[in-house]
């Protein structure tokens, strides 16, 4: 069956807002979440349809590969994606509703008609951590570690994370017998339905603590600076993010710790354009350097390079300076640096400057006779986009 598209999926067309996005894939989760709509298989489908195209359009960078290639850019190849072919597993669908529900918001979830009955106990995910990360041109080209500091939630020493003061243990949870759900019937239009929900009492861990920490008064969990060491890989881009797992804050008593979710952006270079994984560089010449040929030097990155300009160079010729660009962030090739040449025009001339201009002029050399290798500004636009 073919893939629909994951705008169709939710319900909006293509270049939709993130804040849109992120409103549609709420009510359709909510409206078919399985807590909802038990042994229900086609809302499960769609449940995990929804969960999938809000995967990819939440990403800025898989949104730009969705959007350029359809679900062909999102292939094996894609890498670290997370879903090959076989789809969201539910665990992961879940962990993004940290994301988006704010953490709190859905409780556990109930076991899965079909998949195995076993009821695993729901172990507290600390939320995501979201960071700016500004880096330079020189940083994006090569690549670069930084250490930043975090202020989170980390596993209380004094009770290893647990919560319980000393020894003293636990008991099981006496509002819902130690299973962390609780069944509640409520009344609806369609007659009284059963639901299993979270246990508010022991908040789905199926027991409570006979005696709280003293130092993090039983959450097992307390706040401290981390200094995190980010290694960011050469040819990310401003909008990307970069997620690095078990690094935003740890989860209440013994849980598993959230994502730091590093967002990237750029600092303009004085000099320098990025374009793609090209970089842009306007090279100004004279007049007469454009005549007679001249050596010059230009700018890169990470430091100089001496360029020939031959003898006889229009405005506008671009030399490309291969390798000398930004490496692809998934490592296929490195761009380059393309100097434009233009040729600059004086403006304020002496008396005697204008006259051997004026002697010049009539000369047939000076007419403008273009072949067909003089392409106009036109031709070399269609040329780049070709
Ligand atoms: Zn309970
Ligand atoms: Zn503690």
């Amino acid at each position: 069956m073919a893939k629909r598209d994951y705008y169709e999926v939710l319900g909006l067309s293509k270049g939709a807002s993130s804040s849109e996005i992120k409103k549609a894939y709420r009510k359709l989760a909510l409206k078919y979440h399985p807590d909802k709509n038990p042994d229900d298989k086609e809302a499960e489908e769609k449940f995990k349809e929804a969960a999938e195209a809000y995967e990819v359009l939440s990403n800025p960078e898989k949104k730009q590969r969705y959007d350029q290639y359809g679900h062909a850019g999102m292939g094996g190849a894609a890498g670290g994606g997370g879903f090959g072919g076989g789809g969201m597993s539910m665990d992961d669908i879940f962990s993004q509703f940290g994301d988006i529900f704010g953490g709190a918001g859905f409780g556990g979830f109930s076991g899965f008609g079909g998949q195995g009955g076993g009821r695993t106990r729901r172990r507290n995910r600390g939320s995501n951590i979201r960071v700016k990360v500004s880096l330079d041109l020189k940083d994006i080209v090569n690549g670069v570690e930084k250490k930043i500091k975090v202020k989170k939630y980390v596993s209380c020493k004094s009770c290893s994370g647990s919560g319980a003061e000393g020894n003293s243990g636990f008991d099981t949870c006496d509002t819902c017998g130690g299973s962390g759900q609780v069944n509640r019937v409520t009344n609806t239009f369609l007659g009284q339905m059963q639901t299993a929900s979270t246990c508010p009492k022991c908040g789905g861990e199926g027991k409570t603590i006979t005696n709280k920490c003293n130092t993090c008064h039983g959450d097992g969990i307390v706040k401290d600076d981390e200094t995190i060491e980010l290694k960011i890989p050469a040819g990310v881009e401003g909008g990307m993010q970069l997620s690095v797992s078990g690094k935003g804050n740890m989860g209440a008593r013994n849980g598993v710790a959230g994502d730091l979710i590093v967002l990237i952006e750029e600092e303009e270079h004085p000099e320098l354009k990025r374009d793609g994984n090209n970089i842009l560089y306007d090279l100004y010449i004279s007049f007469a350097d454009a005549i007679l040929g001249t050596e010059v030097t230009v700018p890169t990155v990470n430091g100089k390079a001496k360029i020939k300009i031959e003898a006889g160079t229009q405005g506008g010729k671009v030399l490309r300076l291969r390798s000398k660009g930004i490496p692809d962030v998934n490592g296929y090739r490195t761009g380059d640096q393309l100097v434009n040449i233009n040729v600059w025009t004086p403006q304020n001339l002496s008396k005697e400057e204008k006259g051997l201009v004026e002697k010049l002029k009539g000369s047939k050399n000076f007419e403008p006779q273009p072949t067909s290798n003089d392409k106009g500004f036109f031709g070399r636009m269609r040329d780049y986009f070709n």
